[in-house]
């Protein structure tokens, strides 16, 4: 399998990509997470990956996002994006994940690729801006991978998407990318409605046939102006993923990205961890893309590095999560947000200005932390890579406390028991070893 993943590699992206996406994402990137840990073990702090929202504006209309799609467009402008890198990069930083909005509605984009060929970037998009051309720009300038999210089959994806066309057109950007020998990745938010269509081997044996190079399951999140909670994964539903996911790596040549497990299978939040922090289109500092709360932004007068070190909203964000849950914290515990950004004064930095309300709306649901059924890593590269470069970096062992754990399925089941409706409550799991008090 690995010799077979080794010969897509060589035979099917453009060399120069393959060597750069090596030696940056690769080596480079093993050194940011390196200069990470030595900044904690001297009580410094700043995230050895940032993931920048160039742009609010969207040609889609998709179900549940949570960004100001429509509102008026604001863009982080190339100077302000360089310096932002330009700082991250003097702190060991060698990767950036760009999302937007659709980051190729940006028109000075590719200047921002240019600009930082010592650096790699992967691009969260809907791939209906990736013509030949602009495929043909991305190879030469070798520093980018898309990663282009389909959402399901033509019906789900239209309707998920807001349009019609949604698929095809994604497809269409998915082919010139291919064609132009980039380094592609396709990414999925997986939901009630996709689950059966995209999980699954016919799926993945499809991508791979395609000369897709990794795939990434995330797990749609509820939140936002429009949540859509009849679309969230139930437990059983998350675990079929993480299993899924953990099979496919061990046995099919294609890279799966999950980026909530380490390699014991143990649930973690990437941002709670401190491995990852966002900046958003108005530039504000936020814990991650869905949580739009801030006190910091990159166009403080402060240094990027000191902003990140002091910041005590984003420490105690890291804290406050860490030690009540091990999962997602806008999806288990969104109170605790409404409480953090009482205490720190945090501004809302949406434009329709409604988070609290919409935090306040959210109906706790468990997340990738499902205690009791973790599922360790099969394969031994993933399991080697992860105890190395992506854990939790002790920020579990030193803050979690069982006690403040509060299980939102046994909170669901104790909720119908009192209304005597436990019949209605999905839950084979309520002999967990942690449950809320
Ligand atoms: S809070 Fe939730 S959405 Fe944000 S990084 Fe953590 S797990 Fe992901």
């Amino acid at each position: 399998m690995y010799l077979r993943l080794a010969q897509r590699f060589l035979k099917e992206t453009d060399k120069r990509l393959l060597w750069k996406a090596a030696w940056t994402l690769g080596a480079r990137g093993l050194w940011s997470v390196h200069r990470h840990k030595r900044r904690l073990k001297k009580g410094e702090f700043f995230p050895p990956f940032l993931y920048m929202s160039v742009i609010n504006s969207c040609n889609l209309r998709c179900q549940g996002c949570w960004v100001d799609v429509g509102a008026k467009q604001n863009r982080i402008e190339v100077e302000a994006a360089n310096k932002t890198i330009a700082e991250a990069k003097a702190m060991g930083n060698s990767f950036f994940g760009i999302l937007g909005g659709e980051p190729f509605m940006h028109k000075d984009l590719m200047k921002i690729f240019e600009a930082n060929r010592d650096v790699y970037f992967q691009v969260f998009t809907n791939g209906h801006f990736i013509t030949d051309e602009v495929a043909a720009e991305l190879r030469r300038l070798g520093n980018v991978t898309p990663l282009i999210s389909v959402e399901g089959t033509e019906i789900i994806s239209d309707s998920r998407r807001g349009r019609a066309e949604v698929l095809n057109h994604t497809m269409q950007g998915l082919e010139a990318a291919l064609r132009n020998k980039l380094l592609v990745g396709v990414c999925t938010s997986v939901c009630k409605s996709n689950i059966d269509d995209l999980v699954n081997n016919a799926w993945v044996d499809r991508l791979i046939e395609m000369g897709v190079m990794y795939c990434w399951y995330h797990i749609y999140r509820p939140v936002g102006p429009e949540p859509n909670p009849q679309l969230a994964l139930s437990s059983e539903e998350q675990r079929r993923v993480r299993q899924f996911v953990v099979d496919t790596r061990a046995t099919k040549p294609i890279i799966v990205i999950d980026a909530y497990h380490d390699d014991a299978g143990n649930a973690l939040c990437p941002a709670a961890t401190g491995f990852t922090h966002h900046v958003g289109p108005w530039g504000d500092i936020e814990p991650c893309p869905v949580i739009q709360l801030a006190t910091d932004s990159i166009h403080d007068e402060k240094p990027l590095a000191q902003t990140m070190n002091e910041s005590s909203f984003l420490r105690d964000f890291r804290e406050l999560t860490a030690q009540h849950t091990r999962g997602c914290v806008i999806m288990e515990r969104p109170d605790l947000l409404v409480e953090l950004a009482e205490k720190h004064n945090a501004r809302d930095t949406t434009v329709r200005s409604e988070v609290i309300d919409e935090l306040k709306k959210v109906t706790p649901r468990r997340s990738q932390f499902q205690p009791g059924d973790e599922i360790p890593e099969r394969s031994f590269v993933y399991r080697w890579a992860k105890k190395y470069a992506f854990n939790d970096f002790g920020t579990y062992s030193k803050h979690f406390d069982v006690s403040r754990y509060e299980d939102p399925d046994a909170a669901g089941i104790r909720a119908a028991g009192e209304s005597g409706n436990s019949s209605t409550v999905e839950n084979k799991h309520s002999d967990l070893p942690i449950i809320s008090n």
